[in-house]
């Protein structure tokens, strides 16, 4: 996969959205390029460590104030203050206001960023730069929040999408159909998988839906996301 993208919005007040892993090298580079600014917040869209993992780390090189969703709190010793961002919450910049968006399904609390001035929609691992699918598995009725929050980011009409891995899309109307026909048919596999299988676990439909080309390592996810769809069909009969 593409390395995670960093974001920096401003010049002396500045904005850094989603640090990256926490490697000395990447660290360094980034607090090298902070130098000038006066005043750093690090916004965390969600808590997976090749986002937010560097944050703490970035903190303490630089001084900065961290910021995110709940589940990106430090451990207390960590001696980073923290403040939880919710739907609606503005951080300032030098180059203008940037609005925190919730837009839970990859992760339950992942937040989007947009940035006014550009029409800048930062949405994390909602969509990647490339292809047209995100791992939808974390927690059960993920796939109703994700289908909820890619209506979201396509009501919102941002002028560009800046995902958190891969090239940025001029076209976010396109690239959220793309993401919403990925996601409907898988949802539709596992429904007739489970029909022409009655019975069947979570772990028996998943193998059946991604035939034998599931690395081992990747088994544990696929069978979360085949949980979690069976899920949001069982909700959807209500
Ligand atoms: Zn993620």
């Amino acid at each position: 996969m593409d390395g995670t993208r960093t974001f920096l919005i401003g010049g002396e007040q500045v904005a850094v959205i989603d640090p990256g892993p926490d490697e000395e090298d990447h660290i360094r580079a980034l607090s090298h390029a902070l130098e000038p600014a006066r005043e750093i917040r690090i916004l965390l869209t969600h808590r997976h460590t090749d986002h937010a993992g560097g944050a703490v780390s970035l903190a303490r090189a630089t001084g900065a104030l961290l910021f995110g969703p709940v589940s990106c709190r430090p451990p207390g010793d960590s001696g980073v203050p923290f403040q939880v961002l919710v739907e609606g919450d503005e951080i300032p910049t030098d180059e203008g206001v940037v609005t925190a968006l919730e837009i839970p399904g990859h992760a339950k609390d992942h937040l989007a960023f947009f940035w006014e001035p550009a029409g800048a929609l930062f949405v994390g691992d909602l969509m990647l730069g490339k292809g047209d699918t995100t791992w939808v598995g974390e927690y059960l009725g993920c796939v109703g929040d994700y289908l909820d929050s890619l209506d979201k980011v396509e009501s919102f009409g941002a002028k560009v999408l800046y995902p958190g891995h891969g090239p940025p899309s001029v076209e976010p109307a396109s690239r959220v159909a793309l993401f919403r026909r990925h996601r409907l048919r898988r949802v539709e596999q596992v429904r007739s998988a489970r029909l022409e299988n009655p019975g069947a676990g979570a772990g028996e439909l998943a193998a059946l839906i991604y035939g034998g080309e599931i690395p081992d390592k990747l088994v544990r996810a696929a069978v979360a996301s085949v949980e979690a769809t069976l899920f949001h069909l069982d909700s959807q009969r209500d």
